[in-house]
């Protein structure tokens, strides 16, 4: 079976793992400071913090940014339910903002207008990098200070991307932004994520936030130490923290994150390429950015063809290929219809939707592989 996205697992990386698990350190080591280190040089931003998994880096960032009860958090509708999860986490209010017809990411148009006629105006704004492609940072970041509010990128498709002259993770126009290393992402960790920020004070309360609200600095207490074993818990944090094990497989992943993006992205030209007389809407790539390509989406208007979007599905799965969809409208979700959102609120994302499914491309997707994924759809779309 050729899946939508699967991770690549060389023998340097089991090597990696292997030295953490005859150390001393499984956890609390040296590893999480190293893979720290290198993602912020790599992103070129200061300050790292590795956790867990995304979804409780978005946590603790909007616990950071000040997200509390009375608080109102947007995101995207096209994302994983974990972008606006982690403001109801904090108590927060949460809304979305419709997407782009082409990009698929925040309507930055859309945004501007909601800013405008809205009397509750977000404290944190989440734009989630889809598929890989930068949102329109420049332009979100004027907002920002237009209208005060942070903003925390969901970059769990986007490492290794660039925006302008700067990498994904720069944190150039944004307060902090968020990476996932679950094994379909661009580099994996198994379970794990960070948060990058330029800024010392988020930086610090994200440390307290990832380990219980305890600080050994000394500096930081409020009754001062009492000795070398003393710790004081100064806050209400929590234990999302990464282990050493997952720390030393994210360096040694990290080696070949170029590799894995620069196939990515000779992937996706090919399917560009193979794709274009079928009809399909294939992805818009804005001239401002250069995707990491986590996914590969395409449209295709069912409503005008003999076939469901259930059949195409099943006939691709009797051919070996699972197909995936990315994402159902967050806001369609039954736990945000019991908050009160309504199907046809966003429609851009709804229609988006209906249209779009998702194709094979991992690093091992070989050339024949990705032949075979077209020469399949060709004709499942024939044959109806
Ligand atoms: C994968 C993903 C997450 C959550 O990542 P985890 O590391 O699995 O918690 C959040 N947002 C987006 C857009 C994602 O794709």
């Amino acid at each position: 079976m050729i899946s939508y996205g699967r991770q690549n697992i060389s023998g340097e990386d089991i090597e990696a793992v292997r030295q953490v698990l005859a150390s001393d350190w499984l956890t609390q080591g040296p590893d999480i400071a190293d893979f720290e280190r290198k993602v912020a040089a790599y992103c070129g931003v200061k300050y790292a913090v590795a956790t867990s998994n995304a979804t409780a880096a978005l946590h603790i960032a909007c616990l950071a940014a000040g997200l509390k009860e009375g608080d109102m958090l947007w995101t995207s509708p096209n994302t994983f339910v974990a972008s606006a999860n982690c403001g109801r986490y904090c108590g927060a209010a949460v809304d979305f903002v419709d997407i782009d017809d082409d990009t698929y990411n925040i309507s930055v148009a859309e945004l501007e207008k909601k800013l405008n006629s809205n009397q509750v105006k977000p404290k944190v704004v989440i734009p989630v990098h889809f598929a890989g492609q930068s949102c329109e940072m420049e332009k979100i970041h004027a907002l920002a200070q237009q209208y005060g509010f942070m903003i925390i990128e969901d970059a769990s498709h986007a490492i290794g991307a660039v925006y302008q002259e700067d990498r994904v993770g720069s944190c150039k126009y944004s307060s902090m932004t968020v990476f996932s290393f679950h094994p379909v992402k661009i580099i994996t960790t198994a379970e794990g994520g960070m948060i990058l920020t330029n800024n010392k004070g988020l930086y610090d309360k994200i440390l307290l936030y990832r380990s219980h609200g305890i600080t050994r600095d000394p500096e930081a207490m409020v009754g001062g130490s009492d000795g070398p074993w003393y710790y004081e818990q100064i806050g209400l944090g929590f234990n999302y923290r990464m282990t050493d094990l997952q720390a030393a497989l994210g360096v040694s992943q990290l080696e070949r994150l170029v590799a894995f993006v620069e196939r990515r992205r000779y992937l996706a030209k090919r399917y560009d390429a193979l794709l274009k007389d079928l009809p399909l809407k294939l992805p818009y790539q804005s001239e401002k950015t250069n995707s990491s390509w986590h996914i590969y989406v395409v449209r295709l208007d069912f409503a005008s063809l003999q076939i469901t979007k259930q059949a195409l599905f099943a006939k691709m799965r009797e051919r070996g290929i699972a197909l995936n969809l990315h994402y159902i409208p967050v806001h369609t979700q039954p736990y945000y219809q019991k908050l009160g959102f309504k199907k046809g609120d966003f429609p851009v994302s709804e229609a988006y939707y209906e249209e779009a499914f998702t194709l094979p491309l991992y690093y091992d997707l070989t050339d024949r592989q990705q032949e075979e994924v077209v020469e399949s759809l060709r004709e499942v779309l024939r044959n109806d």
